[in-house]
């Protein structure tokens, strides 16, 4: 056993390459047998678990404070200099179990997974995938470029973000122009780097001995519980039944608004025209009411948020340095999570931290799992346990339950929270259904004008109630702002399918809060240990994307806005 291996973190974030190469050349060279098995897994399991707490602990470090080029020299040497040559030795583990033909208890999933790494992996590709990194970084350079001047400062289309809640409509029209018209500058540019991609992509899957890169990807994104088929039907399932209820929401605010058509600018101002909600004054108070909520969903849960307030695992507040966003990452050798945020006294800042109190609820759930290599969840489930947080914390956001807010004003934070995630689903439908459409039709694909018609046909089956007349060339460019379909191919539509679980969890909470929340943490509980279908049944829920699934979910959050609005 790697008993010299030190499991404190202020010892073994002191590790170079050169002091844990011994560790794997062991795990190299030890025979592998069945009676050495559970010992070799445990010490893989354990220098894993070290290697994934120093990348957390160095990356986490570099959002607390950009400013310091130490802490990035400090992550990027670890990158080059441990992880690299870590990530090819483990690929040799891999494949020494692999072709051990032993099977360790508790390895199923994880033995699917690396037997499907293996399948697709390709020395060919190796050089690509890295071209492929760098052209992913391109767009985020031509994306980070796009600033505009504005009141006579140059800001980027994020910053402008505020602008959009004005009750100065014309306003909210000038800096939406503005925004976009400068994202419409980078047309050609964008059209050339995603013509680059779709080859080499194309290339990385033929190299892989696969006819098309969608059936690749599909198999490098693990998903062996859902085809290509099931995600069109979900895009049918949302067009009959989420499109006519986002119309309804659309009309709403249209009518609220007293507007003769609701354009682009309109989506983001409060349609009654009310100040923003200022639920707190510190983060004191934020970490005081959120653990109080937590504690009414399970006392167990407030336990938890209680160990992470006292070590020191929450970083919520926004200070000049820190990165921007929210996260919850999970330090694996000591079993813990931690979170961050930005929180400057916003509702968002409070639906923020119940969301990754539910990712970190995961990791303390999950504890209890010996090997390293039984953790990693899939997104479709992963974003269950925190998007099912938001909706169990939900009854607790009124001050009466130890929340923020009076009556009317949990109503409206709850009101907001549902349509969003009504309205959701069919931009979800687009962005997925263009990629099933580019990744099977390459040769199309390789030619922008047809990528804009094909995205504008989705706009069109997906996206009405807004009026984008005028507007023809922002529209069907549409695809070139959505990052994930340049940086990370098909991965989008798992967001749709952990809100049908999460819903469903929701659901049986409204029923039966104790045995809900029960089945939900024993769900967390597994782990990756079993396949997505049992991790939602675990939850209480069913892994299906179907009409029958969509309209119930739909229907929960409509009759419970209807109720809502009444308040
Ligand atoms: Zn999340």
């Amino acid at each position: 056993m790697f008993t010299s291996l030190p499991k404190d973190p202020e010892q073994f974030m002191q590790l170079d390459w050169t002091r844990l190469k011994p560790y794997t050349d062991d795990l190299l060279q030890r025979d592998l047998n069945a009676s050495s098995l559970e010992s070799w897994v445990m010490d893989w399991s354990d220098l894993s678990r070290i290697i994934s707490e120093i990348y957390a602990r160095l990356w986490v470090a570099t959002t607390l404070d950009t400013s310091n080029p130490q802490v990035t020299e400090r992550f990027n040497t670890f990158l080059d200099e441990t992880l690299t040559p870590f990530r090819a030795a483990d690929q040799e583990l891999k494949l020494k179990l692999l072709s051990s033909g032993l099977q360790p208890a508790g390895f199923d999933i994880p033995l699917r997974n690396m037997r499907q790494e293996a399948e697709i992996f390709h020395t060919e590709n190796l050089p690509l995938l890295s071209a492929e990194s760098k052209l992913e970084n391109l767009y985020d350079e031509i994306i980070g470029a796009q600033t505009v001047e504005w009141e006579g400062k140059e800001l980027t289309a994020a910053q402008l973000q505020p602008v959009y809640l004005s009750l100065d409509r014309s306003r909210r029209e000038k800096a939406w122009r503005l925004a976009n018209n400068r994202k419409l500058a980078d047309r050609q540019k964008l059209n050339e780097l995603w013509v680059k991609m779709l080859s080499l992509r194309s290339q990385i899957a033929a190299n892989a001995g696969f006819q098309d890169y969608r059936t690749y990807r599909w198999k490098e994104l693990l998903r062996f519980d859902y085809t290509p088929a099931d995600c069109l039907k979900f895009h049918d399932a949302i067009e009959q039944g989420v499109v006519p209820v986002a119309l309804r929401i659309y009309e709403k605010r249209r009518q609220r608004l007293g507007l003769a058509s609701l354009r682009p600018w309109d989506l983001n101002v409060d349609p009654l025209g009310r100040e923003a909600l200022k639920p707190y004054q510190s983060a004191h108070e934020l970490v005081e009411k959120v653990s109080a909520i937590f504690n009414r969903v399970d006392p167990q849960l407030q336990e938890y948020f209680e160990i992470m307030r006292q070590k020191g695992l929450l970083d919520l507040e926004n200070r000049k340095g820190k990165a921007p966003g929210a996260y919850c990452n999970n330090y694996d050798m000591v079993r813990l999570p931690f979170i961050f945020e930005n929180a400057v006294g916003l509702h968002a800042d409070v639906a923020t931290l119940l969301h990754e109190g539910g990712h970190a609820f995961h990791v303390f759930e999950e504890a209890h799992l010996p090997y390293f290599h039984q953790l990693p969840v899939g997104m479709e489930f992963a974003e269950v346990a925190s998007m099912a947080m938001e909706l169990l914390s939900s009854p607790y956001l009124l001050a009466s339950e130890g929340g923020f807010y009076s009556e009317k004003d949990a109503a409206r934070a709850q009101i907001e929270h549902l349509e969003e995630q009504v309205l959701f689903w069919p931009y979800m439908a687009v962005v997925d259904g263009f990629q099933h459409w580019a990744y099977s039709h390459q040769q199309d694909a390789a030619n922008p004008d047809l990528c804009d018609q094909q995205w504008a046909k989705l706009w069109q089956r997906f996206m009405i109630g807004v009026d984008w007349s005028g507007l023809d060339d922002l529209m069907v460019t549409g695809w070139q702002r959505k990052q994930h379909i340049f940086e990370v191919p098909f991965y989008y539509v798992e967001y749709g399918m952990a809100a049908l679980g999460a819903f469903q969890v929701w659901r049986n909470a409204l029923k039966d809060q104790h045995a809900a929340v029960a089945a939900y943490r024993k769900a967390l509980s597994l782990g990756g240990t079993v396949p997505l279908p049992k991790l939602f049944e675990t939850a209480g829920a069913r892994f299906a994307f179907d009409a029958h699934t969509i309209h119930e979910a739909v229907s929960l959050a409509m009759d419970r806005i209807e109720i809502l609005e009444k308040v």
